[in-house]
């Protein structure tokens, strides 16, 4: 089936275009600045081979869905002749509250329910609402499947998601651990699942999603049982720009103590923390390993290496709290930006591991071939240790797929 997956942002749009029978991606692109000067618009021809990049107006989200219907139909850079020869679209949406555990056919009542969203993730719901929009307004009668970053998670038991605040503010607010990189870490953990060869239900797996924004979760039994991200994407280890856990007492004391208001103090946390407060230069892990590289002759070594550091010592803390919460480990698997591309991350948080099992291949971790399941562990560790390139669009294409065909 041709699944269209769309991922949209409130002024961008990204898009897939995906055939579930066969796992082939025909299309991908991105719409920018939708709604501001300049607008454009890079389409790939996957098949072909094809970019074509141009500025094209784009008042809202509709615009941009027609001009994508344009680019997939277009006779030399489109891959189908009409738009119906696609079966429907898949939408990414970040976050489903507590209303979605699965993915789920687009209704007028589940509309209704996604707008409650709005509550978790304004801006990402509101952009989300604008795609569905753009979706119904260019092709009607198209079903369309919602899949949540959030629906993985919703196996936690309460002792994980519920926070030791006050009862009624969960009740009155819906205020627990959502977790988020639902749908990446149900990929990998399943593709883990597959290669351990046992059955799911018998499976430990740690999975580590680390990008620009990193979560890592305890899946057991193909089921989370607990995950790093909490009511926000904040919380959980240290991120390219987000602080990850801090003591939360630090919130009121820096609100006094530099005279900030929630929203700024907010930003902070959010936007100038991470790699990118503590190293003072980048929150990019490339700009901090060559820093690294170069050694304490480059005045930002000290900083770049401390801020890794922390990434570490956070990612060995969730591992090994994780192991004890699912009684035994059988598999760590890294993914996203960080977790696939950087060798010399995953050697420092597989290093000294032997207690647990880990027995670390350093001539297979500095040689992943790129977008391909590599097992990093030795034959004889007890832990086997993975990179498993992970495909959020896949999985939107095929739960859409599934959900259309009424499976
Ligand atoms: P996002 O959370 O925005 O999806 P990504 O998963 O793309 O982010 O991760 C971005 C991070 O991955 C950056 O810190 C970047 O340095 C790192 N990264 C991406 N590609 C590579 C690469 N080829 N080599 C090393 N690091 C990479």
């Amino acid at each position: 089936m041709n699944i269209l997956v769309v991922n949209a942002g409130s002024s961008s749009l990204k898009y897939q275009l995906i055939d579930t029978d066969t796992n082939t991606l025909y299309a991908k692109g991105i719409c920018e600045r939708i709604g501001g000067e300049g607008a454009l618009i890079e389409h790939k021809q996957i098949v072909k081979g094809l970019t074509v990049k141009k500025e094209s107006p784009m008042q809202n989200h509709a615009d941009a869905m027609n001009l994508v219907v344009a680019h997939l139909t277009d006779p030399e850079v489109g891959c189908v002749a009409s738009m119906d020869e696609i079966q429907a679209i898949g939408h990414r949406v970040v976050h489903g509250g507590a209303y979605f555990s699965e993915s789920i056919l687009l209704s007028d009542e589940v509309l209704e329910k996604l707008k409650l969203c709005r509550d978790f993730a304004p801006l990402h719901t509101d952009a989300h609402l604008m795609g569905i929009k753009g979706c119904l307004d260019t092709m009607p009668g198209k079903p369309q499947v919602l899949v949540f970053d959030t629906a993985f998670h919703q196996t936690m038991i309460p002792e994980a998601y519920v926070y030791a605040l006050p009862y009624e503010y969960y009740e009155k607010y819906g205020i627990r651990r959502y977790g988020a990189h639902g749908t990446s870490h149900r990929y990998v953990s399943g593709e883990m699942a597959k290669l351990l060869g046992k059955p799911v239900e018998e499976t430990k797996i740690v999975t580590c999603h680390i990008g620009n924004g990193s979560s890592i979760s305890a899946v057991k039994g193909g089921k989370v049982m607990d995950t790093s991200m909490g009511f926000t994407p904040l919380a959980g280890v240290e991120m390219g720009t987000r602080c990850g856990d801090i003591d939360p007492a630090i919130v009121p004391y820096l609100m006094e103590a530099e005279n900030l208001t929630p929203a700024q103090v907010n930003d902070v946390m959010n936007k100038k923390s991470g790699f990118l407060g503590v190293s003072g230069f980048s929150s990019d892990s490339r700009d901090l390993q060559s820093a690294i590289a170069d050694g304490p002759s480059n005045p930002n070594y000290e900083r770049a290496l401390l801020a890794v550091n922390i990434l570490k010592h956070n990612i060995k803390k969730y591992i090994g709290s994780y192991a004890a919460l699912m009684n035994g480990l059988d598999a760590v698997v890294f993914t996203a930006g960080i977790g696939e591309n950087n060798a010399e991350l995953r050697q420092m948080i597989c290093e000294n591991m032997e207690f647990f099992g880990i027995e670390f291949n350093q001539a297979a971790n500095v040689t992943v071939p790129h977008g391909t399941a590599t097992k990093i562990s030795a034959d004889t560790s007890k832990v086997a240790v993975y990179v498993i390139p992970t495909n959020e669009e896949l999985v939107i294409a095929k739960d859409t797929a599934a959900l259309v065909a009424g499976k």
